[in-house]
């Protein structure tokens, strides 16, 4: 089975529809980009991937098992982690805080993992008392990036991780989203910049009206651009 599988799903937001009969899969091991216009649905698919919205129709499994309709609370349990768009961590909370809140599903200690998390994060270690408001945009980034780790998921959504970051901390970021699946977490990921969304998947799909356009491997639509 797929890691993450959305099956001819339909689905939007009270009555607009945004998805239309999209199907996707993302196997163990890849990281996949999702691209396409703006408007397209991109983040609609992972919203409703994590349970925030429910599919009209169709299903999302995980694993094979239909998840469609589950709460992002329960979702988050079974293995699937979500990365919003920037400015989706707690300002006013330090780093530390933030870090935590990542982990209120846990059962058990955040000791051991929050302590592996400042060490691939250099960043946050040096930060972990400071206000979250005091971080830049980049490093804002890191912290919902690694609050999203703090529950140990094996797919991980990410909305853009690049938006609003400059060129060269867009590529650091992209480095981590590299280095966290390379330690076995299937990666769904929406990028607006194309080139750069590819350049660092295995496989894309190009959305278009809630719909898949075309699903190729990376390099093939890097190629045909
Ligand atoms: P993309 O990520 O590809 O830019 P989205 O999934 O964010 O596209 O949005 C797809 C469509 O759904 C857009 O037309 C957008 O305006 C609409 N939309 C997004 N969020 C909502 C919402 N909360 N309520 C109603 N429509 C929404
Ligand atoms: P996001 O990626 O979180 O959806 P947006 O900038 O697209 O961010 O939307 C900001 C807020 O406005 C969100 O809470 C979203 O639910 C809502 N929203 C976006 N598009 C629409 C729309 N077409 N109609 C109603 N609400 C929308």
């Amino acid at each position: 089975d797929a890691a993450l599988e959305l099956v001819d799903v339909d689905g939007g937001y009270g009555e607009t529809q945004v998805l239309d009969g999209c199907s996707l899969r993302l196997e163990d091991g890849e990281i996949v980009c999702l691209i396409g216009p703006n408007g397209a649905g991109k983040s609609t698919v992972l919203k409703t991937a994590f349970g925030m919205l429910d599919p009209w129709s169709g299903q999302v499994r995980y694993r094979g098992r239909e998840i469609g309709g589950a709460a992002p609370e329960d979702v988050v349990r079974m293995g699937i982690g979500y990365v919003p768009q920037t400015e989706n961590v707690f300002g006013s909370l330090t780093v530390e805080e933030n870090l935590r809140m990542g982990g209120v599903a846990r059962s058990g200690g955040l000791g051991e993992v929050m302590e592996g998390l400042y060490d691939r994060f250099e960043v946050l270690d040096e930060k972990r008392d400071a206000k979250a408001r005091t971080l830049s945009g980049g490093q804002r980034q890191v912290l919902a990036f690694a609050r999203a780790l703090v529950m140990e998921p094996d797919v991980l959504l990410i909305d853009e991780p690049s938006a609003g970051l400059a060129p060269n901390t867009a590529d650091e970021v992209f480095a981590d989203v590299r280095a966290v699946n390379e330690m076995d977490t299937a990666i769904l990921m929406v990028e607006q910049n194309a080139r750069k969304g590819l350049s660092v998947s295995d496989r894309g799909y190009v959305l278009d009206q809630g719909t898949v356009r075309f699903a190729d491997d990376a390099g093939a639509l890097l190629d045909d651009d």
